[in-house]
């Protein structure tokens, strides 16, 4: 059994590790597109904020790792698939064979249309090679403007605040995180970025950049004008399929599979932020670009592809962002379902001690929650809404005192196991 996977991020090498151990004799052979031993891009932060050097982003430390365990590496980008041949072309020219095959090829950022997006010292910040460029122009007391306040925009702008770099952040949501978090959380996580010393500016977007002498202008859409040293960009991103096109495999925002994370074409399947997979507990089929969900996927891939047979309850959306110091999480359903669709909420802060919570639910059901400053119900929340426990008399407890979490749970959830 020849088993190609096409990518070698986490999902790539867990699928790797995974099929190995499942199915010692088979052939397996891992590709790359970039220039480097395969990588976490959730170390780039600890890169840049100089805790570790660039061997401390690899994701297996010993350089014969893979070789130790018979898996085949080729640094090579595929272009097309073949389904009825079984055949991955590559831009080498080649053509590889394969009996199953994994699409692990994550996704890229999004470039905002706009003038000047091209010029140097305009940056993502999502390879290794971005990264080196970062480290080389976003020197201490460099201005930097960052465009996109979003989970991965926050944790890039935590590490440029590390460096020391004067820094203002445009988001185009009226709140900071918008697609993760409520109102009320986003509005003060800003409060606190800007206590930090970080400029905010939302509602608005960088509508041009020009070339100001060595440096930057930013035009926002008001027609205000920041100069600086860099803009980093971290508008969002899109999945890796266009080489996918016209091969028959099905994609909408990413490739399509089920919860055994099977595409439509038998024998080929998809995991990790290419994948288009169903979510807990809706079952609609979202990307849920996060590590954890990359590595979960690509174990119940793997399974699959060496004859077992996994499948995910579904992935549950489940992010935690530690905000220049203050701890944000949101879980789930966390925008909340409509009250004819039995959906109610309730919701307590404290500006005073950036302290938040907001719980949603369906019936007497914990469907989804936002906190702020709050880290040690994560275990709760993730508990009840992953077991869809039936709260009863506790949601009435809730409401009075949404932080009696850990005493719902304990009551509840032991209760019905
Ligand atoms: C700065 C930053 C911070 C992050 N922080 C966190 C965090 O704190 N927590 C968290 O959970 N997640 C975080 N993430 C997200 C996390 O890195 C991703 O969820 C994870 O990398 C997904 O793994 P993957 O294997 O699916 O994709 P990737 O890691 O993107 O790997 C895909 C691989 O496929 C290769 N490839 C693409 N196209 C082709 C092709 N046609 N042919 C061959 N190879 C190809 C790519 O070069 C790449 O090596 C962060 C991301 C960034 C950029």
């Amino acid at each position: 059994m020849r088993h190609l996977i096409i990518g070698n991020g986490p999902a790539g090498v867990v699928a790797a590790e995974t099929l190995r151990k499942r199915a010692p004799e088979d052939e397996i052979m891992m590709l790359g597109a970039e220039p480097e031993p395969p990588y976490s891009r959730m170390a780039l932060p600890y890169l840049l904020v100089g805790s570790i050097g660039e061997d401390g982003t690899y994701l297996r430390k010993d350089a014969n790792h893979f070789a130790k365990l018979g898996i085949a590496q080729q640094r090579a980008r595929a272009t097309a698939v073949d389904t009825g041949k079984r055949e991955v072309r590559l831009d080498t020219g080649e053509a590889l064979p394969y009996d199953r095959l994994l699409i692990a090829t994550g996704v890229t950022p999004n470039r905002p249309p706009i003038p000047g997006i091209d010029l140097p010292n305009v940056l993502a910040c999502w390879t290794l090679d971005d990264a080196r460029k970062i480290l080389a122009v976003a020197k201490p007391g460099a201005e930097v403007v960052q465009m996109g306040a979003g989970f991965i925009g926050c944790i890039i702008m935590e590490a440029l605040a590390a460096r020391g770099v004067r820094l203002t952040i445009v988001e185009t949501g009226n709140r900071m995180v918008p697609r993760m978090m409520t109102e009320g959380a986003g509005a003060m996580i800003k409060t606190w970025c800007e206590r930090k010393g970080i400029h905010v500016r939302t509602g608005t977007k960088v509508a041009s950049i020009a070339p100001r002498g060595d440096r930057l202008a930013a035009t926002l859409e008001g027609g205000d004008v920041l100069d600086c040293d860099v803009v980093i960009s971290a508008t969002g991103v899109r999945a890796n399929i266009g080489f996918l096109d016209g091969s028959g495999i099905a994609c909408e925002h990413g490739v399509l599979v089920d919860h055994r994370m099977q595409t439509n074409v038998a024998g080929v399947y998809a995991a990790g932020d290419v994948a288009q997979s169903p979510e807990f507990p809706s079952g609609q089929r979202v990307i849920n670009a996060i590590q954890p969900v990359a590595v979960d996927e690509a174990r119940i891939a793997a399974a699959n592809m060496s004859g077992g047979s996994a499948a995910m309850v579904g992935n549950l959306a489940m992010n935690v962002l530690d905000t220049v110091g203050l701890v944000a999480s949101s879980f789930g359903q966390w925008a909340g379902v409509p009250a004819e669709q039995g959906g109610s909420s309730v919701e307590v802060r404290n500006d005073g001690t950036f302290r938040y919570i907001r719980l949603e639910f369906r019936d007497d059901v914990l469907i989804g929650a936002t906190t702020l400053g709050v880290i040690d119900h994560v275990g709760a929340i993730r508990g009840l809404i992953q077991g869809r426990v039936k709260l009863g008399r506790w949601k009435q407890e809730l409401i009075d005192n949404p932080t009696r979490l850990m005493d719902a749970y304990l009551a509840c959830a032991q209760r019905a196991a």
